[in-house]
């Protein structure tokens, strides 16, 4: 999968620049991917961890391939139908590293049959058992030569993960009733979300496969408030007043620290918090977004991004426990700019 126009990709400054910040774990994941080995990126829900993926997949060179669904190279095929065909009689296309990259969702529904292929029976009535014609092959075929990107794996049951990792060590996919392996390479992004608890747990011999890449939330305030501008949509003619976004990235951040919370708002609460101010300022046909507009999209864009501790939740809701966070924090900056800090 590594060859010098990838690496020489890697190793250019500003090479994932889809994310603002996070530059340990973009160093992390550098690391790891010139190293060839399989990545698990770490964090919790809302950081960017596809957008960083992706970002990886944009990274690979375009390409051509067979139109094959195992986008096979024309020079070294993989799958049977290519290996048999006369060369030049299978149709190839253009293939850009983005149309190689392939997300998988972990859920406790997914089979290996999903990430491996799947022998259709009616066409294996009319071919036979173990034609080519018959099969279908899963997503781990349709990332060859890309990216596969499995997201949540620590929600897929175990079954599946043993037939990942058979398919990462050997870099090959035994299908029960083909005779024939299949090669397949492709580079691995995994995640997990910390904060998941209703999850499989993953085997130390599992995670003895990956390397770990940790995300986090924006390290600064700065880094979110550029990602809030860059990402955000601009509604409208309301202009956003540059003190009352940093109270918005402010007042999320303090949330962060609150000891009182299990869930964390992500920088989804953010972006919330400065899309629906300016959609509260065009309904009262203000011109500029003030703070009132900020505190009527609180509940709507915060409350259920949050958890209460146990001995908190006994107390109070989500709701109330938002309000009474922002009347402290919107004294508590009154009480900083008067000490004149
Ligand atoms: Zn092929």
């Amino acid at each position: 999968m590594m060859n010098d126009e990838l690496r020489k990709a890697l190793l250019a400054d500003n090479c994932l620049d889809e994310i603002i910040g996070q530059d340990a774990a973009k160093n992390q994941l550098k690391s790891a991917l010139l190293a060839e080995r399989n990545a698990i990126i770490i964090g919790p829900p809302g950081i960017g961890k596809t957008t960083l993926a992706k970002n990886v997949a944009k990274l690979l060179p375009e390409t051509t391939v067979n139109d094959c669904g195992f986008n096979c190279s024309p020079s070294e095929p993989v799958c049977p139908g290519c290996k048999e065909a006369e060369k030049g009689r299978i149709g190839k296309k253009k293939s850009k590293g983005i149309q190689r990259f392939i997300r998988l969702q972990g859920s406790p529904d997914l089979t290996a049959e999903d990430l491996l292929g799947d022998i259709d029976p009616i066409k294996a009535l009319k071919f036979g058992p173990t034609s080519l014609e018959a099969f279908t092959p899963g997503k781990i075929f349709k990332a060859n030569n890309g990216v596969l990107f499995f997201d949540e794996l620590n929600r897929c049951p175990q079954r599946l993960q043993n037939a990942l990792l058979q398919a990462l060590e050997e870099k090959k996919v035994t299908l029960g009733s083909y005779t024939m392996d299949f090669d397949i390479d492709f580079i691995f992004i995994g995640t997990l979300n910390p904060q998941d608890s209703s999850t499989e747990k993953l085997s130390d011999v599992f995670l003895d496969r990956f390397d770990l890449v940790y995300m986090t939330y924006p390290e600064s305030h700065e880094i979110e408030r550029q990602i809030v501008l860059a990402k955000g949509k601009k509604m409208g003619q309301a202009e956003f007043p540059g003190q009352l976004l940093d109270f918005c990235v402010a007042f999320v951040r303090a949330l962060r620290e609150n000891r009182k919370l299990e869930k964390l708002p992500s920088v989804r609460a953010t972006l919330g918090l400065y899309e629906r101010a300016q959609s509260n300022a065009l309904i009262r046909r203000h011109r500029t977004v003030e703070q009132e507009d900020v505190k009527d999209a609180i509940i709507s864009v915060l409350a259920h991004r949050i958890g209460l501790k146990p001995s908190a939740r006994y107390v109070l809701g989500p709701e109330e426990f938002i309000k009474e966070e922002l009347e402290d924090f919107v004294l508590q900056e009154q009480h900083n700019k008067g000490d004149g800090r």
